[in-house]
């Protein structure tokens, strides 16, 4: 078995949060409860092109666009730890509001990890002036989705979007599909092979500003949920990136997204958790105000046990991407195993819990407007990326066996 089951919990980190992580969730917290949760339903039942500008502004002068940033960039330099409490925070209001900060940060992943002390000068300090910043991360195509998260898949992608070096640059073409912030992103991390290479064997990313020429921001879907956040087709058609925007050199791609993947789950798993959460603060409020068979519904024994139930599956939830963004941030490379396995466990608690909590609420929570339908619809939404519970299982499986080998 492999070492990494056996390592030992670090409890004081679990219990205890440091005290700057503590005030940014209180911040995070009073602003999702006083300006977030009353627009929740109309950003939800917005077309689906609408982007509400105003409450990202917010978002970025509360900090939440520069979170990973270094503070000599300007930024917060939080680490998973912080970001992913934060994340939950949103995400029990607005899951999609969580998301579009999420994806700014899996868009500034790979800068910080290329280590390239010129590249992060160039793009870090975007985020810290006055006005708002967003950044997208570029991976999924067409036809390769998760051929391209599943290194050992690389050879099966097709038709990658191709980069051919000329001289000083990098010439890119193809298309992206369904990235988040690519409508409203100032830049993207922009994965593509370089020509001549099978599949997407040797992948490569690129930091390219999305006002460069040749570069056309697409259709944006229509999400069954995750509203608030635009995602969004981007097309390359001979777009000119300076060779100095590679991050992670040429062909380090695969090891870019991987790293970034290991990191962004559990800060996925913060998000399914503040899903659940969300869920179960309102179970909890109806069960205790409603009243059937002459009790409030929690004193039924039946309605209890559900409750509790969610209760401790959140609580698991919780700790287990509590850990995981810990090791992220404590261990080079990031874990596999805690941050697929917390991802894994969160994504279907989420979905669960909704579930469980909209039969607490009976038709209520069936209805539109008390909201619980559109948290199950945002439940589902997060086992899709950085990894549906497929590929989560494979890396698990691989860790498992100490093997990259299917
Ligand atoms: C809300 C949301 C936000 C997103 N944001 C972004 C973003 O910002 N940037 C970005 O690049 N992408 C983004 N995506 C896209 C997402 O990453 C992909 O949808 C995801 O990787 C799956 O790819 P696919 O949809 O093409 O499914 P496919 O790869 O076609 O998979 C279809 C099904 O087959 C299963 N499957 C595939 N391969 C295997 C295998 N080898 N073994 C077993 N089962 C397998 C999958 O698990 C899945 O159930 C987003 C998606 C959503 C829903």
């Amino acid at each position: 078995m492999t070492a990494t089951l056996d390592a030992t919990l670090d409890i004081p980190t679990l219990t205890t949060i440091p005290p700057d992580v503590a005030a940014l969730q209180q911040e995070v917290r009073r602003w999702c409860q006083e300006r977030v949760a009353p627009v929740v339903r109309a950003l939800d039942a917005a077309d689906a092109d609408d982007f509400d500008w105003d409450l990202i502004q917010e978002g970025h002068d509360l900090g939440l666009t520069r979170l990973v940033v270094p503070k000599q960039f300007g930024g917060l330099g939080y680490g998973e730890f912080g970001v992913a409490i934060a994340l939950e925070e949103l995400a029990a209001v607005d899951a999609g509001l969580a998301l579009v900060f999420g994806a700014t940060m899996l868009g500034q992943a790979p800068v910080l990890l290329s280590g390239d002390p010129r590249l992060q000068a160039r793009f870090l300090p975007l985020f810290s002036g006055d006005e708002a910043v967003l950044a997208c991360n570029a991976i999924t195509e067409d036809k390769a989705g998760c051929d391209l998260l599943i290194p050992e898949n690389a050879e099966y992608a097709v038709d990658v979007m191709r980069a051919r070096r000329e001289g000083d640059h990098y010439v890119l073409n193809g298309d992206k599909k369904f990235i988040t912030n690519g409508k409203v992103a100032r830049y993207g991390t922009v994965f593509a092979n370089i020509e001549g290479h099978e599949g997407a064997t040797m992948l490569t990313c690129f930091v390219v500003p999305l006002d460069t020429p040749g570069i056309t921001r697409g259709e944006i879907a229509d999400k069954m949920g995750y509203r608030t956040c635009l995602g969004t087709e981007l097309h390359f058609d001979n777009v000119i990136v300076p060779a100095e925007n590679v991050a992670g050199g040429e062909g380090g791609g695969v090891y870019i997204n991987v790293q970034q993947m290991n990191m962004a789950r559990a800060a996925v798993a913060a998000i399914a958790t503040g899903v659940a959460r969300g869920a179960l603060e309102q179970a909890v409020e109806f069960a205790g105000e409603r009243i059937q068979g002459g009790k409030v519904l929690w004193q039924h024994q039946f309605t209890a046990r559900k409750l509790a139930e969610m209760a401790a599956k959140v609580e698991a939830s919780r700790m287990l991407y509590l850990r995981a963004a810990y090791m992220a941030d404590t261990q080079i490379p990031a874990p596999v195993f805690e941050t697929a396995a917390a991802k894994l466990f969160a994504d279907r608690v989420a979905i669960e819990v909704c579930t469980e909590a909209m039969s607490v609420m009976g038709a209520r929570g069936y209805l539109r407007d008390h909201g619980m339908e559109k948290r199950l619809r945002d439940a589902l939404g997060s086992r899709i990326y950085e990894g549906t519970p497929e590929v989560l299982a494979l890396a698990i499986t691989e860790s498992l066996y100490e093997t990259d080998d299917f």
